[in-house]
């Protein structure tokens, strides 16, 4: 069993690494971000109700983002290991997740960092691109698709995300130095946290996070 706790800032490569290294490592990715998107598509209760802390940038209440993500831990796919993405993102989130993965008689194991200047942050939001379909991620500058506005894996269209306006990203990066950051602490001092440069290329990334968690498995 392998939990693993993708940390960094919003726009700093969690989904990109997450969605290669689910094929690599064999492990699923839990993205409560995509969650909530689902919930928003599908129109339910959960989705109105995350819909308007996400549209200013603000953090979804932690009770109900705790009951999502424990619902998700419920199904078997989750019994061996998970890639965290985008949770836990305040210390009260850590501490329940602690709590569920207890339940499983299992822990966090490693928390990878990856480590982006904020300034890069904010480029790497304004020029997102996500394939609407398979949620791949592309960057019209740093990681552009063969085809504009087409998703290279399944030729469906890209679109950018109704919370990446300007202001929202900036809020988010707000967000995050203020609720999110004391985890890296929180991770620390339990000698989880292992530091990975995030602004190589994304293979280089890839790689040392695959370093990182096959030391920690
Ligand atoms: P997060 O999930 O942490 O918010 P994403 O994986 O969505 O971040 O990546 C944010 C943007 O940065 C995307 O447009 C992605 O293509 C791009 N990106 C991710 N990793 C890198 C990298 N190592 N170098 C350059 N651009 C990257
Ligand atoms: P990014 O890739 O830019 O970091 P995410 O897709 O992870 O963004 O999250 C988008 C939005 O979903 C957040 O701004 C927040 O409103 C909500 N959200 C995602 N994960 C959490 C979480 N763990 N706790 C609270 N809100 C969350």
């Amino acid at each position: 069993m392998t939990y693993v706790v993708l940390m960094g800032g919003p726009g700093a490569g969690k989904g990109t690494q997450a969605k290669r290294l689910q094929a690599s490592l064999g492990l699923p990715q839990v993205a409560t971000g995509d969650l909530f998107r689902e919930n928003l598509k599908n129109n339910t209760e959960l989705g109105q109700l995350a819909r308007t802390f996400m549209d200013r940038g603000d953090l979804v209440p932690d009770e109900v983002t705790v009951a999502m993500v424990r619902d998700r831990l419920s199904r078997p796919d989750c019994a061996n290991g998970v890639l965290f993405d985008g949770f836990p993102r305040t210390i009260p989130q850590a501490e329940a997740l602690d709590e569920l993965l207890h339940e499983f008689g299992a822990q966090v194991d490693v928390v990878p960092y990856i480590h982006v200047h904020p300034d890069l942050l904010l480029q790497r939001l304004a020029g997102r691109w996500t394939c609407r379909q398979c949620g791949h991620v592309y960057h019209k500058l740093f990681n552009p698709p063969q085809q504009d506005g087409v998703c290279d894996l399944d030729g469906s269209e890209l679109y950018q995300r109704a919370d990446d306006t300007e202001e929202t990203q900036k809020r988010r990066i707000d967000v995050y130095f203020e609720l999110t950051a004391p985890l890296l602490d929180f991770y620390r001092e339990r000698g989880l946290l292992a530091e990975v440069d995030g602004e190589q290329s994304i293979d280089q990334v890839q790689s040392a996070l695959i370093d990182v968690i096959k030391q920690a498995a």
